[in-house]
């Protein structure tokens, strides 16, 4: 790919997208994602994250030096040996988050985290064999030094669940591998959803669901370009595309990361990108063990901050818009919703600040990570709700589209029904638009699945919670208390109180 000589700008990034890949949308494959009318303002928004990078007011705090070939490359890449560099990390990456408000899921912080964290724990690899260790560190380091955008897929095709992967109808719906030669190895089937993976440089593959013994064909990690010959990638439906324009919808127009499923049509995988390979425990220490589940996690409680930011601003504005702002019960209501969106926050700082060692590295308090998991997870629909609620009928009382406001007889009633005590009918119908795109839209519903299923279903999550939490400490405070009395000494002393009672 192509890279200008300091760091990567988003120029580089749309050309690197010109590279072939396999992409399938409404049954036609797309020439060139860049310019396709369902993908391209995604694209640029990705692209823009790069020239935020590159722009020479950013470039010191939002990029560090690779220590391996010395350019500059985005500060997400950057391994924290302590909490301020944790801190110092997380200040350049929410100031890249912040430019699509948390909407985009799998902006390319997300994979550097994860395979930051992995690379944390390479004798993890170590001991899985010297040639996968290797593979994978000189992996991390080529994606780091090129500052890749990449995107994972590590779930498999639900499929019929109440059966195991590899007693499904078909032995590869999930992909598998079906050969290895002297050059590499041969993966067939598919994974699910790949975020972002339409406008990423390559896909890292692994799997995070628990597998049996027997499913070793399962068993794999490995990286690929996304223009590797074999790899079709089928789109969801572009919400960037069904958008009428951008005052209609202007989130979906913009951040529509898109979602898609990953088929690996017998695809040639060279040794040198096989990471994991039919160890069906090491898939598991390969997230769990190293560090790498947690700083992908942590990662998007950073992003659902900013989220959370961006949408309490959505019902504040909402209630000035309609004239409740004052309302007692709906100051207390905003006021709730600020709480909910600053615990979020503290859950981010208390992650850091309750950190530890991990070899030589910093990384964030584990259950502190999974706590937020579950606890957002169910706060993200309840949220939404509660914005809805605040809203009223508004969200829907409007125009069909921006075009109602070129047709003078509709403008003129528009201007007359869309009464705000806060802004003038046009900066209402706005607003209100964007509120929807938030909240209530195809693009917004989306979010409200992507929320509660990014990280699992509530049954994993909660899983790690509970494998995680500090028991010992939680169990000793309520047995310092039992420890106090015994049954004996109890009786012993009540018989002794009625004894004093009688004398007396
Ligand atoms: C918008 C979106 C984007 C995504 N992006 C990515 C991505 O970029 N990369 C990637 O790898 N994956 C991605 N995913 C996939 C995501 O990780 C999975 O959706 C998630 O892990 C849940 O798996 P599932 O969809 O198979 O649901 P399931 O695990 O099948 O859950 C569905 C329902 O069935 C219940 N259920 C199923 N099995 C059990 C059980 N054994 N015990 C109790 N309850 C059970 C669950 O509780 C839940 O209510 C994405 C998903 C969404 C929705």
């Amino acid at each position: 790919m192509m890279m200008t000589a300091t760091v990567k700008t988003g120029a580089d990034h749309i050309e690197s997208l010109r590279d072939g890949r396999h992409i399938f949308i409404d049954g036609e494959r797309v020439d060139d994602v860049t310019t396709h009318p369902a993908f391209r303002n995604a694209v640029q928004s990705a692209a823009a994250l790069y020239d935020y990078q590159a722009d020479p007011k950013h470039i010191e705090w939002m990029t560090f030096e690779s220590p391996t070939n010395g350019k500059r490359v985005n500060r997400t890449w950057f391994m924290p040996t302590s909490y301020e560099e944790m801190v110092q990390r997380r200040e350049a990456m929410v100031a890249w988050l912040r430019l699509h408000g948390g909407f985009m899921g799998r902006s390319p912080d997300h994979l550097a985290s994860s395979l930051v964290g992995q690379a944390m724990g390479i004798d993890i690899f170590e001991r899985h064999g010297k040639a996968r260790a290797r593979a994978f560190q000189d992996y991390f380091t080529y994606a780091r030094d090129h500052d890749l955008f990449l995107t994972y897929v590590i779930i498999n095709p639900q499929a019929d669940r109440s059966k195991p992967w590899g007693e499904q109808d078909d032995a590869f719906l999930a992909a598998g591998v079906v050969d290895e030669d002297a050059e590499g190895i041969t993966v067939r089937g598919a994974k699910m959803l790949g975020t972002s993976s339409i406008m990423a440089n390559e896909v890292f593959v692994a799997n995070l669901q628990p597998l049996r013994p027997g499913e070793e064909r399962y068993a794999l990690s490995f990286a690929i370009p996304m223009n590797a010959p074999g790899l079709k990638v089928l789109s969801r439906k572009s919400f960037e595309a069904a958008a009428v324009s951008e005052y209609d919808n202007p989130l979906a127009t913009r951040f529509d990361e898109n979602d898609a499923l990953m088929y690996f049509d017998d695809v040639k995988v060279p040794w040198e990108r096989v990471f994991v390979y039919r160890d069906t425990d090491m898939c598991r220490a390969q997230f769990h063990d190293t560090a790498g589940h947690m700083y992908q996690n942590y990662q998007a409680q950073m992003r659902l901050l900013v989220k959370m930011q961006f949408l309490v601003g959505v019902a504040l504005m909402l209630t000035e818009t309609i004239g409740t702002r004052h309302m007692p019960v709906i100051d207390q209501e905003l006021g709730k919703l600020a709480a909910q969106a600053a615990m979020v926050e503290g859950m981010v700082y208390g992650m850091e600040a309750g950190g530890g060692a991990y070899g030589k590295y910093y990384v964030p308090k584990k259950h502190l990570m999974y706590a937020a998991q579950v606890l957002t997870q169910e706060l993200y629909p309840n949220y939404i709700k509660a914005l809805r609620e605040l809203a009223g009928g508004s969200l829907i009382m409007l125009p069909s589209s921006v075009r109602d406001f070129n047709h003078p007889e509709l403008s003129a009633i528009i201007d007359k029904t869309q009464q705000s005590p806060a802004m003038a009918p046009e900066s209402r119908v706005k607003f209100l638009k964007l509120a929807w795109d938030a909240i209530g839209s195809e693009f917004a519903s989306r979010h409200v699945q992507y929320e509660m299923f990014y990280a699992g279903a509530q049954f994993v999550t909660k899983g790690h919670s509970a494998r995680t939490y500090d028991w010992d400490t939680a169990r000793h405070l309520v047995q310092a208390v039992l420890d106090r009395y015994q049954l004996d000494d109890v009786i012993r002393d009540l018989d002794h109180s009625r004894r004093a009672e009688r004398i007396a």
